[in-house]
């Protein structure tokens, strides 16, 4: 069985962006409104020579629940299911409410956790991810997905958790 890798967090952080770029398809719709998507999920993926399941949480629907139910049922599913989750906020919104939420229910889980913290487009934006320290999840890996920046480190990071 291929490690599983979930990505979670609220909608409009990039997480479907992320997938695609991962999997190297546009198989994941990208919003531009926040919402639930109906598109595939689930996706082989491999990074040097390690090959892994990878899973957009943000894509699982949830019937009609409120927004912030919705997000930590996607968060349960990730802890049930998952080997290793990368958390997805962003440097935009800073930390949020929900943010804070996600993150207590992944730091009582004792899953591997990896935060990574997206649209961190250009170096202007490079001080503002020590915010996120503040979640207590450890070192906050910046990315940008549209720009395809920081996937290394990241992906670096998830296979060393397996
Ligand atoms: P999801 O709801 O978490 O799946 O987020 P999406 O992948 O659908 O992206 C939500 C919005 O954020 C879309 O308009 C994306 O184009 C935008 N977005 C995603 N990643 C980045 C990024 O790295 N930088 C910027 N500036 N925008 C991004
Ligand atoms: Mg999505």
């Amino acid at each position: 069985m291929l490690p599983v890798v979930a990505i979670v967090g609220r909608p409009n952080c990039g997480k479907s962006t992320i997938f695609n770029r991962i999997v190297g398809e546009r198989v994941s719709i990208v919003e531009d409104t926040p919402g639930v998507t109906r598109d595939r999920i689930y996706s082989n993926a491999e990074w040097l020579g390690k090959e892994f399941r990878l899973i957009d949480t943000g894509g699982i629907e949830i019937g009609d629940a409120p927004f912030l139910q919705q997000i930590k049922e996607q968060a349960e599913i990730a802890i049930e299911e998952a080997d290793v989750i990368v958390f997805v906020t962003n440097v935009r919104d800073g930390v949020t409410i929900e943010d804070e939420t996600v993150a207590k229910m992944l730091y009582k889980s004792n899953k591997e956790i990896i935060l990574a913290v997206n649209k961190v487009d250009d170096i202007s934006f490079k001080n503002d991810i020590y915010e996120f320290y503040s979640l207590g999840i450890g070192e906050p890996i910046a990315i940008s997905s549209t720009h395809g920046i920081g996937f290394g480190d990241l992906l670096d990071e998830v296979v060393n958790r397996f």
